[in-house]
Parts: C-alpha cells; sequence; structure tokens
C-alpha cells in the first residue's frame, strides 16, 4: 500500500462574501441583490481541502485574523482534515473576497488581502514542516516574498515545489529557479509567455525557465510538457458543468497528491482530471471537492 503523503500548502485563506444579483451596480447605483454567502475560499486554502479530502495529510501555512471569519475558516479547514498549526491567528482582519455575481454568471471581485498580506517570510516552524513534507503547494495570493522563501526552503530540503501563478503576475527569477512544476491556467500561461491560443508553444516557452509544466486548459484538459519530452495533452472528463469555481484548485490538490503517490504523470493527470470534473459538477469551491474514494470511483 502506497503511505500517505504529506502535502504541505502556504497560501492564502479568504472568506468569500457573495452577492447575487440579477444586474451588477454602475458607479454610484445602488441594487437590491437576491442573495447572500458567506463561503471558505482563498487559493491556498482551496488547494489545502482538495488534497486533503483526496487522502494526503495536509498541513496549512498560511495566516487568518482574530475575526469571527478566521474562526470560521480555521474550522473549515480542521473539517476537512486540515492540520492548522501553522495557520497563524494576527491582529488584522481577515482576508476576505467581496463577489458579485450577475444573472449571467458574470462576477466582479475586490480582494482584500487582510492576514494574507502578513506572510511575507516563514515563521518558527514553517521550514521544519516543509522540509517533512512531500511536495509544497504555492500560488500568488500571499506576498512573494513569502512565496519565494517557502519555495527556496523547499529547494533546501529536496521538496517537490508546484507553483500555480495566479493571479497572474511577472514572476521573479529567483522563484522560477526554485519551482519544480509551474501550474498555470492558459490565460496565466498567456500572461506569462506573451503567447495566446497555443498552449503547446506557451509551455514551450516556460520549459526554458522550470523543468515540468502543466497547463490547464478548462475543459479542453490540460498539456503537460516536460523538457526532453514530446507534450501530453489528457482531454477532461465530458460532464455537464454546473459551477466551475474551484476547479483549478480541485486539480492542483489532487495532482500533487498522485504523484507524491509515484504515480506516473500520465496516470495523475488523469485523476486530477477526474477529480475536477467531479468538482464542476457541484456548486461551490472547497464545497464541491471530492474525497478519495468518488475520485477512485470516477477514475476507474
Ligand atoms: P478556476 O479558476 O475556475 O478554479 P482554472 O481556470 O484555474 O479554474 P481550468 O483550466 O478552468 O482551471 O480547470 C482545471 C481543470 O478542471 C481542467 O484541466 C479540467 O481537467 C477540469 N475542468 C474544468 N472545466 C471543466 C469542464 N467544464 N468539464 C470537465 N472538466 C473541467
Amino acid at each position: 500500500m502506497t503511505p500517505t503523503p504529506h502535502i504541505a500548502v502556504l497560501g492564502s485563506a479568504n472568506m468569500d462574501l457573495v452577492a447575487y444579483v440579477a444586474k451588477a451596480p454602475q458607479r454610484g447605483e445602488t441594487v437590491t441583490g437576491r442573495e447572500f454567502r458567506t463561503v471558505p475560499g482563498g487559493k491556498g486554502a482551496n488547494q489545502a481541502v482538495a488534497a486533503a479530502r483526496a487522502g494526503a495529510t495536509v498541513s496549512m501555512i498560511g495566516a487568518v485574523g482574530t475575526d469571527a471569519h478566521g474562526t470560521r475558516l480555521r474550522s473549515a479547514l480542521e473539517h476537512s482534515g486540515v492540520d492548522t498549526d501553522l495557520l497563524r491567528t494576527v491582529e488584522t482582519a481577515t482576508g476576505t473576497a467581496h463577489i458579485v455575481v450577475d444573472d449571467d454568471g458574470g462576477n466582479s471581485i475586490v480582494v482584500i488581502p487582510g492576514a494574507n498580506g502578513t506572510l511575507t517570510a516563514l515563521a518558527p516552524g514553517d521550514e521544519g514542516l516543509i522540509a517533512s513534507a512531500d511536495a509544497l503547494l504555492l500560488q500568488l495570493e500571499v506576498p512573494l516574498d513569502g512565496v519565494l522563501a517557502a519555495a527556496q526552503a523547499a529547494r533546501r530540503h529536496g521538496v517537490r515545489t508546484v507553483l500555480t501563478p495566479a493571479p497572474a503576475q511577472p514572476l521573479p527569477p529567483e522563484l522560477l529557479a526554485a519551482t519544480d512544476l509551474l501550474l498555470p491556467n492558459e490565460h496565466e500561461a498567456a500572461a506569462l509567455t506573451g503567447i495566446a491560443d497555443d498552449p503547446r508553444a506557451a509551455a514551450g516557452a516556460l520549459l526554458s525557465q522550470v523543468p515540468e509544466v502543466v497547463i490547464t486548459l478548462g475543459s479542453r484538459g490540460s498539456l503537460y510538457a516536460a523538457r526532453g519530452a514530446d507534450p501530453v495533452v489528457v482531454p477532461a472528463r465530458r460532464v455537464t458543468a454546473v459551477d466551475t469555481t474551484g476547479a483549478g484548485d480541485t486539480f492542483a490538490g489532487t495532482l500533487a497528491v498522485a504523484l507524491a503517490e509515484g504515480n506516473s504523470v500520465a496516470d495523475a493527470l488523469g485523476w486530477a482530471s477526474a477529480a475536477a470534473a467531479l468538482s464542476v459538477q457541484r456548486t461551490g469551491a472547497s464545497a464541491s471537492m471530492p474525497y478519495r474514494s468518488e475520485i477512485d470511483g470516477e477514475a476507474q
């Protein structure tokens, strides 16, 4: 039996404050909405939940505030089995994402980083935790200095780093040098390379900076490329998507688990695709993420 992998995640934890309206307000306008929901989110927390539900031992390095959102985020992570010993509580507001969703499915979002913005360096215990992990998952919703410190700690201890470069922004060479697997969606890949509508070419360009790249292509699946090998395209499952929020984070968390268990890249991509396909058939981000038994059933 494969030993349970240990995945470390350094990243954001946000409370998503979602207002549902017929039509989003213009500047100076007030509209009456239909519904309001508070939903745990943040790419770091979402990837941690995805990996934990997929069967890994997961530890989250991050920060929440002293408010009720922070308490709720911590318990939501723990409820999914994520270890929060290194999730700091800091004297500021928890990060929030203010989301307006209109009847056409369009949305506009204001993110206030709050506590996430304090993650500028590693704290005592963080490096030891990273050193004990099989993989470190990173995204860009916390300060680059913190992401870089974590990636370099992983590199010092030979731990595989998987970086989701979202939200898209220029990446410092030191961070790319400490990244093993870069995992952009097609928009992020285009922003990083200047190459749009040609994922193979974008992946080829990224391989000059990192050894392995997976570009996710929504309902068109994903493309894997490594130096010295032909790219592999893994089609997405044909399903009826009701809410694709969190599909990328489900894919990242489950891919890291499958790779850490020693599966081939092709098998790991297939398993992550099965997991992401399950998530898009349900509403919510972390709420839609599947458990291991469901993924195994789907991936048969
Ligand atoms: P998000 O920001 O919504 O979390 P993303 O843009 O980071 O997502 P995508 O490329 O949209 O990531 O999706 C990630 C993976 O999820 C895809 O590679 C695919 O395997 C799966 N997926 C996404 N959309 C669909 C869909 N409509 N049907 C089946 N699988 C899907």
